[in-house]
């Protein structure tokens, strides 16, 4: 029995990394899945690559801090799907740059801000209007925080506050759900260090590409970089009936990182 069939999903940030591998995971346990991202050639390697593979899978090029954007594409997945049963918040940036909190710009914070906070914030509220209006109610909403978003780190204050905000807004929104007895829930996932190209500019910082991933692999109590799998399995229980009575959660997915 597949885990999520005659669901559907729809994954942002999914040309990419860990999104492309959530998406792939889905589409393989039973899922229809609407890619999105802004990177619209890749994002579309990825959908053929699904289709390849005996999925089904559709791609949307959408940038995800644009409300009317998002309205469009809920009405696009309503008529072509009939509902939505599956977010996975997946589109994200990072800083370019290690800066002190005094050196940072208003336009970086802002930026980043835009992109993993707002981003999150209209597509889990137009995602959950689209959960509610269409009958039976039943969704799961997962949007992908950070252990940054748990755990401080020097130098990237803006990608703090950003992930820490998608941490928490999730909860109230999985607690609002919760009240109104409205059968859609609410998670979050906290990748550690995953080999994905978001990580690339973080790896060379500590050397070239051999040296720097084996700083990283050594940084991991578990000894080993996470891949952008690792997050998938989780986002697959998450998307599934198996977590029916997980809401407002938070599932860390990082090799012992912050359990140090
Ligand atoms: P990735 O490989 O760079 O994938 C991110 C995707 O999101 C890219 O295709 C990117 O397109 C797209 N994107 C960026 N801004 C967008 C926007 N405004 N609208 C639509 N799509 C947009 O990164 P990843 O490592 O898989 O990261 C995915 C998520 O996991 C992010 O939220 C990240 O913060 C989080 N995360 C990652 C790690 C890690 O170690 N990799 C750890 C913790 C959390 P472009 O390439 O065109 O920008």
């Amino acid at each position: 029995m597949l885990r999520v069939a005659g669901k559907v999903a729809l994954v942002s940030g999914a040309a990419s990394g860990i999104g492309a591998a959530c998406a792939r995971v889905l589409a393989a346990e039973g899922a229809r899945v609407m890619l999105v991202d802004l990177n619209e050639r890749a994002g579309n390697a990825v959908r053929d690559e699904i289709e390849q593979a005996g999925g089904t899978a559709s791609y949307a090029n959408l940038d995800v801090t644009d409300e009317e954007g998002w309205i469009a594409l809920m009405d696009q997945v309503r008529s072509a799907f009939g509902g939505l049963n599956i977010s996975v918040n997946c589109a994200g940036t990072s800083v370019t740059e290690l800066t002190f909190p005094t050196d940072t710009t208003l336009e970086e914070f802002r930026r980043i801000n835009k992109v993993n906070l707002e981003g999150t914030f209209l597509a889990t509220k137009h995602q959950l209007r689209l959960m509610r209006d269409t009958s039976p109610v039943c969704g799961s909403i997962i949007n992908i925080s950070s252990v940054l978003g748990i755990i401080g780190q020097p130098g990237i204050a803006a990608y703090n506050a950003s992930k820490g905000g998608v941490r928490i807004y999730s909860k109230s929104v999985a607690l609002s759900c919760a009240k109104e007895r409205l059968n859609v829930r609410v998670n979050t996932i906290h990748p550690g260090f995953i080999r994905t190209p978001l990580l690339e500019a973080s790896i060379k910082r500590y050397g070239d590409d051999v040296e720097g991933r084996k700083f990283y692999d050594n940084l991991q109590p578990i000894g080993r970089l996470g891949e952008p799998e690792d997050i998938a399995m989780g986002a697959l229980y998450l998307a599934s009936d198996e977590s029916s009575f997980v809401t407002g959660s938070e599932l860390v997915i990082d090799g012992g990182y912050i359990a140090q």
